[in-house]
C-alpha cells in the first residue's frame, strides 16, 4: 500500500464458494502456500468467513473462504449459509468449486441459483481431479457449460496442487485494475488469536467422532507473550453442549485432551515461531449452538 504500482496492476475480492467438503479451505491454503484455514474430512467445519491474500508481481487477489452452502437446520448452520451467500454481493469475481467425483447435487443447484441472481462473473473450478479418470472430466465440463455462462472452467486438484497456479493466473487476469488493497506482507485479516482457536478446533475435529466436532467451540481466555523467554502462554476453553461430550473430549485419564493439546501446540508454535505453553479446559454450555448470545460471543 502507498507504493505506486505500474499500469496494469490488478486487485480485487474473490469468493470461494462450494458445498461442504468441496475443498475450499484446502484450495485457499494451497493458493497462499500457507495454512490459514482448517481442513477436515467432515463437512461444515469452516464456520466464519476467512480472508486470504495472495500477492503476485502483477496484482493482489483477496480470497474469501466461506462456510459450505447446504440445507441447514440449527441457528449456527443458518448463519453459516447466510455468510456464504452474502459474500456473493461483495466480490469482483466468484470461484465456484465443484467435485469431479460428485459434480451434481442439490447443494450445487442451490449455489447455481444464487450465482444467477448475483450476476457476478464466475470461474468454475472442478476440484479433486486426482480422484477420477481424465475421460470423465469432459462430460462434466460439457454439462456445466450449459448451466451457466462461466468465464472459465478449470480442472484442479487442491490436494496435489495440479492446475492451481493456472487457476490463480486466470483469476488475476479477470480482476479489475487497481492498487493493492492490503499491505503486501499480509496473508490474512484474521488475528493470531483466531487462528490459534481454529487450529485447536481442527485437532478436535480430527481426534473425536460423531457429534463432538459440531458441538465444540473454542474460546481463547488468555494469550500472553513473554518476550524475554520467547514463549507464548495460551489458555483456552473448549465449550461443549453436554456432560457426556465433555467426558469423551477429555478421554480416559485425560488422554484425548492431552493429544489434542499436543497436536495443536506444535502447529501454533510453527505459526507463531515461538515456544508455546497451551492449557486447555473443557466446559459444558448447554445448547450454545442455538443461543444467539453465545453465538455472538463466539463471533458466529
Ligand atoms: P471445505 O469444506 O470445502 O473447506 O473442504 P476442505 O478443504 O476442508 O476439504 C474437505 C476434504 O476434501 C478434506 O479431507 C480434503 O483433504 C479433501 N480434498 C480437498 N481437495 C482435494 C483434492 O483435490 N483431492 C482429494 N482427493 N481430496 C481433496
Ligand atoms: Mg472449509
Amino acid at each position: 500500500m502507498g507504493e505506486e504500482k505500474g499500469p496494469g496492476f490488478k486487485s480485487g475480492f474473490v469468493s470461494l464458494i462450494g458445498r461442504p467438503n468441496a475443498g475450499k479451505s484446502t484450495l485457499l491454503n494451497r493458493l497462499l502456500g500457507e495454512k490459514i484455514a482448517i481442513i477436515s474430512p467432515r463437512p461444515q467445519t469452516t464456520r466464519n468467513r476467512i480472508l486470504g491474500i495472495k500477492n503476485l508481481p502483477a496484482g493482489q487477489v483477496i480470497f474469501l473462504d466461506t462456510p459450505g452452502v447446504h440445507h441447514s437446520r440449527t441457528r449456527l448452520n443458518k448463519s453459516m449459509v447466510r455468510t456464504a451467500l452474502a459474500t456473493l454481493d461483495e466480490v469482483d469475481l466468484v470461484c465456484f468449486l465443484i467435485e469431479a467425483d460428485r459434480p451434481e447435487n442439490d447443494e450445487n443447484d442451490l449455489i447455481l441459483k444464487n450465482l444467477k441472481r448475483a450476476g457476478k462473473p464466475v470461474v468454475l473450478a472442478i476440484n479433486k481431479i486426482d480422484l477420477v479418470p481424465r475421460a470423465e472430466l469432459l462430460p462434466v465440463i460439457g454439462r456445466y457449460s450449459q448451466l451457466f455462462p462461466f468465464r472459465e472452467i478449470i480442472p484442479i486438484s487442491a490436494l496435489s496442487g495440479d492446475g492451481v497456479e493456472i487457476l490463480a493466473e486466470e483469476i488475476l487476469r479477470m480482476l479489475p485494475e487497481g492498487p493493492p488493497l492490503f499491505p503486501e506482507d499480509m496473508v490474512t485479516d484474521q488475528t493470531e488469536r483466531f487462528l490459534v482457536s481454529e487450529f485447536i478446533r481442527e485437532k478436535i475435529l480430527h481426534r473425536t467422532r460423531e457429534e463432538i466436532p459440531y458441538a465444540a467451540a473454542v474460546v481463547i481466555e488468555e494469550f500472553k507473550e513473554k518476550e524475554e523467554k520467547n514463549l507464548v502462554v495460551i489458555r483456552a476453553t473448549i465449550l461443549v453442549e453436554r456432560d457426556s461430550q465433555k467426558g469423551i473430549l477429555i478421554g480416559e485419564k485425560g488422554r484425548t485432551l492431552k493429544e489434542i493439546g499436543r497436536l495443536a501446540r506444535e502447529e501454533i508454535e510453527s505459526l507463531l515461531g515461538t515456544k508455546v505453553f497451551l492449557e486447555l479446559w473443557v466446559k459444558v454450555e448447554k445448547n450454545w449452538r442455538d443461543d444467539p448470545r453465545a453465538l455472538r460471543r463466539l463471533g458466529y
